[in-house]
This record gives structure tokens, sequence and C-alpha cells, in this order.
């Protein structure tokens, strides 16, 4: 849902294939994509890419301010002797793909100057902003950004679920059964292009839907996610997925107007 509202919702000046309808059935396609990473039968890409799937920022806090680059984090996190799977690498992961989506926009605005076939780059683009939308949606789920992943742990004063289904119960079978694509789109805030640091702005983005973590506990408490759950779960549940959308869609946009600029040469003036 949140990968098709997002590329429905593209201002008109990304290029249209990104829009047709075959490039919207495999973008909602990839949206699973890396839970289909997830298996044992390819144990060493579970192993690397399933930390990419959430940061624990009660963890992460440890470390600040967040190095930009992944490699600078997963150092100082052995420094410290801990590993960096039990915090999670969501917002490294998140910007390095936008990265490569940015990349491959700006190989398809350089590829009518060579007279060469669009086709190829615009596969790679698509395949991009699919699997991108992948990471922008966990992080528009607020238990993907807390120790707080699925059941209470530590001080429970007000009593929430400590059961190991809330995650589940929540993002799974709640949406499948409660949630449609109309009432997501009513919830989504205006294009944008995102300015600054995409990685400042990805955990700034992450951080706000910590916010709601505690929310997601209370609304459970109050039944909110068994069956038709309650307005106030059906409301918060739309306006999340609505961020993710939106969200999304902000990034493949702003990847689409920053592929313009021009690539700083390094070797300027050596
Ligand atoms: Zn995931």
């Amino acid at each position: 849902m949140i990968n098709r509202l997002a590329v429905q919702t593209l201002p008109a000046d990304v290029p249209a294939f990104l829009r047709a309808p075959a490039a919207l059935d495999e973008i909602e396609y990839l949206g699973p994509e890396p839970d289909r990473w997830r298996s044992p039968a390819e144990p060493e890409l579970n192993a690397a890419q399933a930390p990419e799937h959430f940061i624990d920022l009660e963890l992460a806090d440890k470390f600040l301010p967040l190095p930009h680059k992944r490699l600078d984090f997963e150092a100082e996190v052995f420094a410290a002797g801990e590993r960096p799977e039990t915090i999670g690498l969501q917002p490294w992961e998140a910007d390095e793909v936008w990265e490569r989506l940015k990349a491959a926009m700006r190989a398809y605005r350089q590829l009518p100057a060579e007279d060469k076939d669009r086709h190829p780059v615009e596969q790679a683009i698509i395949f991009y902003a699919g699997w991108l939308g992948h990471y922008v949606g966990d992080g528009s789920q607020p238990l993907h950004t807390t120790i707080q992943y699925n059941g209470w742990v530590g001080p429970n004063p007000h009593g929430y679920t400590t059961s190991h289904q809330i995650h589940w119960q929540f993002e799974g079978p709640f949406v499948a059964a409660n949630i449609h694509l109309p009432q997501v789109k009513a919830d989504m805030t205006p294009a944008k292009a995102i300015p600054g640091d995409m990685f400042d702005a990805y955990v700034t983005y992450l951080r706000h839907t910590h916010t709601y973590v505690e929310k997601v506990y209370q609304l459970e408490k109050e039944g909110g996610f068994v069956g038709a759950g309650t307005a106030a779960s059906r409301d918060f549940t739309a306006e999340r997925l609505a961020a993710g959308a939106s969200m999304l869609r902000d990034m493949i946009y702003s990847a689409w107007l920053d592929s313009a600029q021009p690539v700083p040469d390094l070797y300027a003036g050596k």
C-alpha cells in the first residue's frame, strides 16, 4: 500500500515511466522484497540484512551524533563491546538505497546525451524505488524503532502486553482486515522535496515515528488490534501508513531533483 501510494502521488515532473501501470505493479511487488531475504535458506544474507529492518533508538542514542556512514557507526559499536545487529541499521540501509536510486536517476538523465536506450536504467530505478519502500514502510511502524519491538520490556506501570504478538498483530492481520487505500491516501501530506541532508532527514522521520511507541501499546490494551479494532486504532494505523507513503514519495522526488546536481569533482585542483 505504501509503495503504490507513494508512486501514484509523485509530482508530475518525475518521469512518467515511474507511474506507468507496469511500474506501479512492480514497485508494489517489491514492497516485501527484503522480507523474502529473511530465510534460513540464505543464512549469510539473512544475517547481514535482518538488522536493516529496524533500529532500537534507545540503544543507538548511546552513539550520538549518529555517524552518517554505516562502517563508522559499526566501528563505534564494536569498540563499545556491542554488536550492530542488536541495535539495528535502519537509517544506514534506507539512506544507502536512496543513494542508489539517485545514482540510477543521474544515469537516466545522462543517457539521452549518449544516444542510448533508457529502458534498462528505468528498470533499475523501479527496483531501487520499490526496495527503498520496504525500509521507509518499516520506519513508519513505531515498533521498528524501539526495544519495545514485540511485547513490553522493563518497568511496566501501565500493564502493557508482554506477549510476543503485538508487532505482527498490528502491522499484519489488523491492517489487512481494516485499513484501505483511500483512507490512507486521504491522510497523506502534500508532496515536497526534502531539504538538507537525507540521512539527517531520515533519522528525524524515525524519531517522529518513535514518539508513537507507547501509543501502540495503549491502543493494543484497549483492544485496538483485535478484529475491527477501534476508531482510534484505525485512524492511527491509517495515519502511520500515510506517513510512510508520504516519506517514500518525498524521498523518490528528492532523489529525482538531486540527481540533476553536478557530481563534485574530487580531483579538482589536485
Ligand atoms: Zn522489514
